[in-house]
């Protein structure tokens, strides 16, 4: 069936019939507007991601359910950064016309899995046509106590810099997509990243991080937001950078710089965070409990910028920092 026969309202009901009824949700998809309730005294937190073909994905490299399971994960990623609890989610749609209903249908069943795992409800979105391609933009609202929150603007001199599992996995996976490859755990990460919510919410709630962020657009440019907004400086340590298993299997076929990808290479969506030296066993006891290594890489400096030192302590100058959309050399 095409997506013309369904119709934009066939569509919704698709849609709308397979979310579960939660608790918090007053009014979900058919109304005006969703109505739900929030935990007295939290704040809320609200975030945007959108995805769209060609820039983001493309179609002939992903199945629609990882796309839906994606499409949710990095929203969540981004309430985990803060430390909060994601509850509720939006869902706003520019189709083709002539996507198949097949495809929808494996997208949402695919979001909703990703959703039951981290107990996050579809509570509407919008649904349009498209000239172009596919667009998903997913607005996720969570909540934590105000107090609670951990921003990116927290991180003083002397803190320690952590970061969760691996990095580079999902660049090197999307290089051996683009190389004809459709296996192995590089590619699963790159298609299905798993988002570090219930790791940012244990972090958050034993009050450890000083600043966090989910590493979307590659460690340099992501450390480099931290040190921006909190005004301080960082060195890395090259070396303790983790990397997994798959990479460093992977690493003699790399040309070029081997920490390009760990760097820079953006999408891993692990947690990047500044805390005092004194919590670092707390973090790695905590990180373990849920299964999830924890690396210290390195360590905050009252000022000097970014500074990352090679293996034989001299300076490393990376060829570039991280993903931006404007720029021509992505
Ligand atoms: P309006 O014209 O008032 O914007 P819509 O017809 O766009 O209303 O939406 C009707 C209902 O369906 C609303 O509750 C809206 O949130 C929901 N909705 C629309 N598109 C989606 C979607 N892609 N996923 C989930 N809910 C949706
Ligand atoms: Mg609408």
């Amino acid at each position: 069936m095409k997506l013309s026969e369904l119709g934009e309202f066939g569509l919704i009901d698709r849609i709308a019939g397979q979310v579960t009824p939660m608790p918090g949700v007053r009014i979900g998809i058919g109304d005006d507007a969703a109505a739900v309730d929030c935990t007295p005294g939290f704040s809320s937190l609200v975030t945007s991601d959108m995805l769209t073909e060609g820039i983001h994905f493309d179609l002939g490299l992903c199945d629609p359910e990882t796309l839906g399971r994606k499409s949710l994960a990095v929203n969540l990623s981004d309430i985990a950064a803060m430390g909060g609890r994601p509850r509720y989610f939006l869902l706003s749609l520019a189709l083709p016309r002539d996507l198949p209903v097949d495809f929808l249908d494996g997208f949402i069943r695919g979001l909703l899995s990703m959703a039951g795992e981290f107990d996050v409800t579809l509570i509407g979105g919008d649904t349009c046509a498209s000239a172009g391609g596919l667009v998903i933009s997913v607005t996720v609202m969570g909540e934590q106590l105000p107090e609670r929150v951990i921003t990116r603007s927290g991180a003083q001199p002397g803190d320690l810099i952590f970061v969760t599992g691996t990095l580079g996995d999902s660049a090197l996976g999307l290089r051996h997509l683009r190389n004809g490859e459709r296996t192995g755990p590089a590619i699963r990460k790159h298609l299905d990243p798993p988002p570090r919510v219930r790791e940012g919410l244990a972090l958050a709630e034993a009050g450890i991080p000083t600043a966090m962020i989910d590493v979307s657009d590659g460690l340099l440019a992501d450390l480099g937001h931290i040190l921006e907004r909190s005004g301080v400086g960082a060195v890395i340590d090259l070396n303790r950078v983790p990397l997994s298993g798959c990479f460093l299997g992977h690493r003699s076929d790399l040309e070029g710089d081997p920490y390009l990808l760990p760097l820079a290479g953006g999408e891993d969506y692990e947690l990047l965070f500044t805390a005092p030296p004194l919590q670092e066993n707390a973090a790695g006891e905590l990180l373990a409990r849920l299964g999830v290594g924890l690396t210290v890489i390195g360590e905050i400096t009252a000022s000097g910028g970014l500074k990352v030192v090679a293996a034989d302590g001299s300076d490393y100058q990376p060829a570039f920092s991280g993903y931006n959309h404007f720029s021509s050399v992505n």
